[in-house]
């Protein structure tokens, strides 16, 4: 190999490797270079995250969150957003976050920069048109963080989040046992991980997940911790996705802003709430 195709090599390698390295967020080291959070400064609650949806299975985690007093975010999928688009404005209505997951379920280590781009922003105009609210969180396909990912995902404002346990409950031999036993004894700041769909998963998956949320709802009650969504457990209720702090109210329900209307939201109100979040 010549001068000139070392260069290239070295360049093209020095290139795959910075694309990939965000990557390394899911590990402890990683988090340095690229923090993600994982975990939220409540001393009297856990996140419920639920991903994949929305989907008609949505509907009954739904009512046994509401039955159990709970609320969760839900991140969701533009594609599936745009084929069930009242399930996405329902979460809403019912007290819950919702949050970016893509606008399709691909990893982003196998895509381009401008198809990571353009996936993110239109899952981004798909769901706050869904919903009438703007997204504050996100979370890649996966947990999958390239370098255009986290660039974009600082862009538009959104705190990405990942997770410090979950219950595998997308394998195919899971059962709510096993789902309840993967998440096993959570503690005050975790942040659980689970998926209210089974379209991207082991087809079914989600009757298992949710016989072992009834089971993961009475462990938490057995040990006083409230399951609550990430906006009541790190955003100050007045600064909209401006500041994160530990709300002084986490742990207890606490009433919500009334829904706006479903609908376009105008750019330039859009894009002044993405340069105005500072979200690290
Ligand atoms: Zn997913």
């Amino acid at each position: 190999m010549g001068t000139t195709g070392r260069s290239l090599f070295l360049g093209a390698a020095t290139l795959l490797v910075c694309h990939a390295a965000p990557a390394l967020a899911v590990t402890v080291p990683g988090r340095r270079l690229f923090p993600v959070l994982n975990r939220t400064p409540s001393s009297s609650a856990v996140a419920l995250t639920f991903d994949d949806g929305p989907g008609a299975p949505t509907e009954n985690f739904l009512r046994l969150l509401e039955q159990a007093g709970a609320t969760a975010t839900f991140f969701l999928v533009g594609e599936r957003v745009e084929r069930t688009p009242s399930l996405a404005l329902e979460i809403v209505r019912r007290g819950h976050d919702v949050g970016v997951h893509g606008y399709r379920h691909r990893n982003h280590l196998r895509l381009l920069p401008w198809q990571i781009v353009d996936d993110l922003r239109r899952a981004r105009t798909v769901i706050e048109d869904a919903t009438g609210q703007p997204t504050r969180f996100f979370r890649p396909p996966f947990g999958v963080f390239t370098l255009t990912t986290w660039w974009e995902a600082r862009r538009q404002g959104w705190q990405p989040v990942l997770w410090n346990r979950w219950g595998r409950d997308w394998e195919p031999h899971a059962t709510a046992a096993s789902i309840a036993q993967r998440i096993g004894e959570p503690e005050a700041g975790d942040i659980l991980l689970l998926h209210d769909s089974d379209a991207y998963s082991a087809p079914g998956s989600w009757r298992k997940t949710l016989a072992a949320l009834a089971l993961i709802l009475k462990q938490l009650e057995a040990t006083q911790l409230a399951a609550r969504a990430l906006s009541e457990l790190l955003l100050d209720p007045g600064s909209r996705g401006q500041e994160y702090v530990a709300s002084p109210h986490a742990g207890q329900r606490r009433s919500r802003p009334a829904v706006p209307q479903a609908g376009r939201q105008h750019a330039s109100t859009r894009q002044k709430e993405v340069d105005s979040c500072v979200c690290w």
